[in-house]
């Protein structure tokens, strides 16, 4: 600072500073670099009154000098976009040593290449940032020794200009970022808003097409199975100029040669690239971006345009983010499909396992009744009586109640199968038992067949004197069904004997000997002439 302050009183007259002034207004006031650069050339041409003000950009990437902006009385053979090639002349001289050169004799300098004819002298000073070469500031008159006290005032004006551009460099990249973010947003959101795949490439082409004004943007996906390369969307003219094809040969075209080499390919001169297959006439560059993900290549997207702006290394940077995006979508949307397949099958098993779970349910109920059931008669059978006296008897035991069992024989039975059949007798075991069942009316009976032609009443929470009760009313029952029988003894119809059995809570004995006492009234009845109840005693 103290350096340059010591170097502004020589700035000798007050319209040095207006100009100086006047240069970092426009700095502030352009944004983009080539205007900018334009109007401080036009305001360094006034205040110098020469006939020709040049700058000269380094391109990054090509390191050579381009003219950025110029003004000129004359016509000159330098033009804005012309690059010098980086050593030739003046300029290639200051861009060597870094340091201004100032020609007060043009005809006395070796290295000189006149931009206009009759220039005599010239001063041409660097534009440095941060100690590196940015520019070069040329300016050039008809009159001999023009500029040999301007040369402090020009480096002046290229600090200006350095800071210049650099602002305006990082301006731009700030805004390609943004486009950039704003592009993928835009994509993104048009990406997941479709309902398919091809629904979504289909919104990327045309957004790809429309944004980077192209002739066609087509997406094509590689078929695994087959190694080939299928055209899935496609926007502006199609690939073989109105021929839609649904296959692209991958032998074939800037196509076939990114899908070879698994590499972007930029076609600046479509007529110069052997490979390029012509479609469309109006198609001037080309660029071909693989669609990878991970080590995979997914597809291509395929690009034709009218000039080759389309693909200026901005936009190639656009588009390869794009491509990287598109893999990204395809990835998802295929992991997605994979994911709803899985669910579909999940579902349908799951739905199928739940049908023959059900099936089986039923099948173990139906089994579990029927384990349960007498097959002839439909009342319950042994196993289930067996299992009603256990818990019966537990239940009893616990709660100190009373418990009864009912135990019928049918009388003579063998005589009713011997006299009318096995069959019949069949039929006349289920009719008492349906008799049976009617008749077994107290909450918590169980009613079994306990074997041939007996059965077994148990009668939970009930003392002796309702059990008899019960047991006169089953005996009735059978009675009253009033079945003949030729061949009783008893008499003319099928009857029961019925012995009955009650267990107190000041009992001790187990259910064998429960069954024993009831078995034994049983016999006591039918000794006693059957078709008749027998209470057992305390005694028996
Ligand atoms: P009692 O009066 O002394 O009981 O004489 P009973 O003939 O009924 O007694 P017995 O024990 O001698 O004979 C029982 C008969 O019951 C023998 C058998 O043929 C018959 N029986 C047992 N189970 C069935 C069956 O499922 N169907 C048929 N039809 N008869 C059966
Ligand atoms: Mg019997
Ligand atoms: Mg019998």
């Amino acid at each position: 600072m103290s350096a340059e302050a010591s170097q502004v009183p020589e700035l000798r007259e007050a319209s040095d500073l207006a100009l100086i002034n006047g240069i970092a207004r426009i700095a502030l006031r352009y944004m983009d670099l080539r205007p900018m650069l334009q109007q401080i050339v036009h305001a360094l041409k006034t205040h110098l009154a020469c006939e020709f003000v040049a700058c000269a950009v380094l391109d990054q990437h090509t390191h050579s000098f381009v003219c950025e902006a110029l003004e000129s009385d004359l016509p000159s053979a330098i033009e804005v976009g012309y690059a010098c090639e980086s050593g030739r002349g003046v300029v290639g001289e200051v861009a060597a040593a870094g340091r201004s050169i100032l020609i007060a004799d043009a005809r006395t300098h070796a290295n000189y290449i006149e931009p206009i004819v009759g220039a005599r002298s010239e001063l041409c000073v660097p534009v440095k940032h941060g100690g590196k070469m940015v520019a070069i500031i040329n300016v050039e008159s008809l009159e001999v020794g023009a500029f040999g006290d301007r040369v402090l005032l020009l480096e002046t004006v290229a600090e200006q200009v350095a800071g210049a551009i650099a602002a305006a460099r990082l301006n731009h990249e700030l805004r390609r970022r943004v486009e950039l973010l704003g592009m993928m947003s835009n994509l993104l959101r048009a990406a997941v808003e479709a309902v398919s795949l091809d629904e979504a490439l289909q919104r990327i082409v045309v957004f790809v097409h429309r944004r980077f004004h192209l002739e066609l943007c087509a997406i094509m996906l590689v078929d695994d199975a087959r190694h080939r390369l299928m055209l899935k969307a496609e926007a502006g003219k199609s690939i073989l100029n109105g021929e839609s094809v649904p296959e692209w040969p991958t032998r074939m075209g800037v196509n076939g040669r990114a899908f070879r080499t698994g590499v972007a390919q930029f076609v600046p001169d479509v007529s110069v690239d052997p490979d390029y297959i012509m479609g469309n006439p109006d198609v001037v560059s080309e660029y071909v971006v693989p669609i990878r993900f991970e080590d995979r290549l997914l597809g291509l997207i395929d690009m034709e345009s009218a000039t080759v702006e389309s693909f200026s290394e901005e936009s190639r940077v656009m588009l390869d983010a794009l491509a990287a995006q598109v893999a990204g979508a395809i990835h998802l949307t295929g992991t997605n499909q994979r994911l709803s397949e899985i669910n579909r099958e999940v579902a349908e098993k799951s739905a199928a396992l739940e049908r023959a779970n059900a099936q089986l349910r039923a099948a173990n109920d139906t089994l579990q009744r029927l384990s349960h059931i007498d097959g002839l008669t439909g009342v319950g059978n042994r196993r289930r009586f067996d299992q009603g006296l256990r818990s019966a008897w537990r239940q009893a035991r616990r709660h100190r109640h009373d418990l009864s069992l009912i135990l019928i024989d049918i009388d003579d039975f063998k005589a009713y199968n011997d006299g009318y059949g096995h069959l019949a007798g069949d039929e006349c075991l289920k009719r008492i038992a349906s008799a049976l069942e009617a008749a077994t009316d107290q909450p918590g009976a169980l009613l079994a067949r306990y074997g041939g032609e007996e059965f077994a009443v148990l009668l939970p929470r009930t003392g002796a004197s309702l059990a008899l009760r019960c047991a006169e009313q089953l005996h009735d029952a059978v009675a009253a069904l009033a079945v003949p029988h030729r061949f009783a003894r008893a008499g003319e119809h099928v009857s029961a004997s019925i012995g009955v059995a009650t267990l107190t809570a000041e009992m001790r004995f187990k259910p064998s000997e429960f069954i024993r006492r009831a078995d034994r009234a049983l016999y006591v009845a039918k000794a006693e002439g059957r078709d008749r109840v027998v209470l057992a005693g305390d005694s028996q």
